[in-house]
């Protein structure tokens, strides 16, 4: 039995996928404790790990402070975290002996702790995997747009940042890259590589273990499933990019008193009465069991979040992507390659091509056929357990 310390941050989409993962971990014997918010302990707790937490609040108020508006400002939000988090965990691990660290690809510094501990790392991609070589051309791009007086300052605060953790922890950090992505010798990623865009172009170091989907049962859960009569349309943007209004809205004008069950996941942010009267056929929630209702869905409406579109696949749904930011237009437009689904653009969308993309993909059965096949290959590739497979030829390679 070996000791993990697990590393995450505060977001749905990076907790999600590694739930089986601890699960399965624990399962072949292995101890784990899991820093993350606050909001998500039940989640974890579970699993059987142990969790740990660092101050939320402060954790967002610092990635925010980076600044929204560039990939540069986002890795200065990231390197703003580190204050909230290293000195959190490390004082609350004082005296205790971890065997390796899995952490995400993002949030919660686990590149830097693995050094600061010198602990053997796994890193844990809840997104698509990105080379250092792509993350330098957008960088690149970005210095060549964007005026001098913008990119200055946000360079500086990059320099200045790093500076702080050299002086604070004696760790050297060599680009942003690792700040954003957080590589490690082993990364586990929740995609195949026949999804993954250039898939070929990683080496062995890179796991792509496909979607890892393990049940994340809520007491509401059966009684929300026992409640659809029939298969349902299913709606959400996620739980980031989820505040739009007006697009529940053209939903609701798009396919309001048809004869499809519509079930829409509408978040936190925006309360039921902003959307007016909520037609019969709709079933509107701020938060729904997503994959206990997909199953039983004849079509998914979603942002192309990674997680939504393998759950979506997995569970054999087809797709209808409209992306809203980070990632998404690039998971949109692999869905349309393999033909598992349509895109269709946030910005220019009408009640009326929505309507019609809906009538499209139901009745095309190319999709469906696409849909089976990407289905069968996320079936196959093993998902939580392939990756904790991985994890233990890691820990016998290096003796642990
Ligand atoms: N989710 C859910 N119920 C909801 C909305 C979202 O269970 O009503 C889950 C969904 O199953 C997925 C995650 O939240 O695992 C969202 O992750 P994704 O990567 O799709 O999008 P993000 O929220 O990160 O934009």
């Amino acid at each position: 039995m070996a000791r993990i310390l697990f590393m995450n941050g505060g977001s749905e989409g990076h907790i999600n996928p590694t739930i089986g993962v601890v699960q399965e971990l624990i399962s072949r014997g292995e101890e784990v404790v899991y820093f993350c918010i606050e909001a998500f302990r039940e989640r974890i707790e579970n699993t059987g790990a142990t969790v740990r937490t660092f101050d939320d609040q402060k954790f967002i108020k610092a990635f925010i402070s980076g600044g929204r508006n560039s990939l540069l400002e986002r890795i200065n939000g990231l390197l703003l975290t580190a204050d909230i988090v290293i000195p959190s965990v490390l004082e609350q691990i004082k005296n205790e002996k971890y065997d390796y660290i899995i952490h995400d690809s993002m949030f919660g510094c686990g590149r830097l702790l693995a050094q600061i501990l010198k602990l053997p790392a796994i890193n844990s991609c809840t997104s698509f995997a990105q080379s250092k070589e792509s993350i330098e051309l957008e960088l690149e791009h970005f210095s060549n747009n964007v005026p001098a007086e913008i990119l200055k300052p946000i360079y500086k605060k990059y320099q200045n940042l790093t500076m702080m953790v050299k002086e604070k922890y004696d760790i050297e950090i060599h680009s942003p890259y690792e700040v954003l992505c957080n590589p490690a010798p082993l990364t586990i990623v929740y995609t195949t590589r026949e999804f993954q865009p250039n898939g070929v172009s990683f080496d062995q170091s890179y796991q792509f273990v496909g979607p890892s989907i393990s049940t994340r049962l809520s007491s509401e859960s059966n009684a929300f499933i026992r409640i659809q009569t029939e298969k349902p349309i299913y709606i959400s943007l996620g739980t980031v990019f989820n505040r739009s209004i007006n697009f529940y809205k053209l939903c609701i004008e798009a396919l309001g008193n048809t004869e499809h069950a519509v079930v829409m996941s509408i978040g936190n942010n925006v309360q039921l009465s902003d959307l007016g009267e909520i037609p019969t056929n709709f079933t509107v929630k701020p938060y729904v069991p997503q994959t206990e209702l997909l199953p039983h869905t004849k079509l998914f409406i979603t942002h192309g979040g990674m997680n939504s579109t393998h759950e979506g696949l997995y569970f054999g749904v087809p797709l209808l992507v409209i992306p809203q930011s980070a990632d998404q237009p690039i998971i949109a437009k692999q869905v349309e390659s393999i033909g598992a689904g349509v895109s269709l653009q946030m910005l220019t969308l009408s009640a009326k091509q929505l309507r019609e993309a809906v009538d499209q993909v139901l009745s095309d059965s190319s999709l469906l056929t696409a849909v089976a096949k990407i289905r069968e290959s996320f079936r196959e590739s093993g998902g939580y357990r392939q990756a904790v497979d991985e994890i233990f030829k890691f820990k016998r390679e290096l003796g642990i």
